[in-house]
């Protein structure tokens, strides 16, 4: 039987007590279970038909829906969390602890408060009369794989017309951001003595030209792609690590490089990759050597929502703020690949997201729920 509904800062203080780091380090990682059966039995208990979906070992997607169709409404938010040291926090990040007027805890603000509020919007609602869907979604894994959105993606069911994803961008709405790629590529070349090149076939030689193209591309991609809705309007390429070689009497027979480029909506993971690996080609052959890339972590796409998109202009009018860009990635894109269109808003701060005392400012309470309830109003009801 599931239980009634708690007070939604018991939701909160609940969400927050069950652990749900999300890591690519597995020591780290864990399974998030204990958050998707919370929100399971609470929106069973207003009346929502829930699906738990396997995402991967010990990870789950919530799926639950109110009324039918695919038209209507979906609220978003992950389950998962960024690890954290305890030994940073003034107090338990795995209890919600209030204060200043504030909610402190880990994920208070990114973002397990969203799904307690957007329980409490529901709450409103007479759920048997609902004209169009309702569906609120808990996703799995989107501080790491992105595979929760993922999989609800490559599922293909149109879950609504329109979504908001409740990041934490202090109410502001959000229709765009960056994506994020990260690409190792290796050369190998042959080791050999140091004291006779045509002992080996240097991979840092390699490596060097392959930097220098590398250059003059970041340079291409940054006169062809400007959009002055960011702060930083160019797609930016940092080289973060490089690693080759092992001694100085030794020739280097391979060298790694990590690559991160933040790129724009309209440009494409895909298109990036193949652009990197045509220069990458173009080197390995000039030097008779090999190479090869690697995608790391999810390949977050950027996101671009129509700004006369209804979910758009409804925000607009409900918070009397034209929608702006962030700098960071979301699961936006997977919505609006299922031709739902995202706008990502909710409350806290960024700034307080993946740091030691995170916390959800009170104040923002009530006007998130006001604003979900106005819009299951405007879509649902
Ligand atoms: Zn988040």
């Amino acid at each position: 039987m599931p239980r009634a509904l708690p007070s939604t800062r018991e939701m909160i203080a609940q969400l927050i007590a069950s652990p749900s780091v999300s890591s690519t380090a597995p020591e780290s990682d864990m399974g998030n279970r204990g958050v998707i059966d919370l929100v399971a039995d609470w929106s069973e208990s207003l009346g929502f038909d829930v699906e738990i979906q396997p995402v991967s070992d010990g990870k789950f997607n919530l799926i639950a829906r109110a009324g039918s169709g695919s038209d209507g409404l979906v609220l978003s938010g992950h389950t998962d969390t960024v690890p954290c040291d305890p030994d940073l926090w003034n107090s338990d990040p795995w209890v919600a602890s209030e204060r200043d007027d504030r909610i402190y805890g880990l994920g208070s603000c990114d973002m397990k408060s969203f799904l307690a509020l957007a329980l409490a919007a529901s709450r409103k609602t007479d759920l048997g009369k609902l004209r169009q869907p309702l569906t609120l979604v808990a996703t799995a894994d989107e501080e790491s794989t992105m595979n929760g959105a993922r999989l609800i993606a490559d599922n293909g069911r149109k879950l609504g017309r329109c979504c908001v994803i409740g990041e934490p961008t202090g109410l502001l709405p959000i229709n765009q951001h960056k994506g994020c790629l990260t690409l190792m590529v290796r050369f190998d070349g042959r080791s050999g003595h140091a004291s006779d090149p045509g002992l080996g076939n240097s991979a840092l030689e390699s490596m060097h030209d392959f930097i220098g193209r590398l250059f003059v591309y970041r340079e291409r991609l940054q006169r062809n792609y400007n959009n002055p809705a960011f702060t930083i309007p160019t797609p930016t390429m940092n080289l973060g690590h490089i690693h080759g070689g092992d001694s100085s009497n030794r020739i280097c027979g391979s060298c790694t490089l990590s690559i991160d480029i933040r790129f724009l909506p309209g440009m494409t993971v895909a298109s990036l990759r193949a652009d990197i690996d045509e220069i990458a080609a173009e080197v390995a052959d000039r030097f008779g050597q090999t190479f090869n890339s690697e995608i790391i972590g999810s390949g977050g796409k950027a996101m671009l929502t129509d700004e006369a998109s209804e979910i758009a202009q409804v925000l607009t009018r409900l918070t009397g703020k034209k929608p702006s860009s962030v700098a960071f990635g979301t699961e936006a894109p997977y919505f609006n690949d299922m031709q739902t269109e995202t706008i990502v808003i909710g409350p806290g701060s960024i700034n307080q997201a993946h740091q030691p005392d995170e916390y959800l400012p009170l104040e923002h309470i009530e006007p998130t729920v006001k604003m979900l309830d106005d819009l299951i109003a405007h879509f649902c009801r």
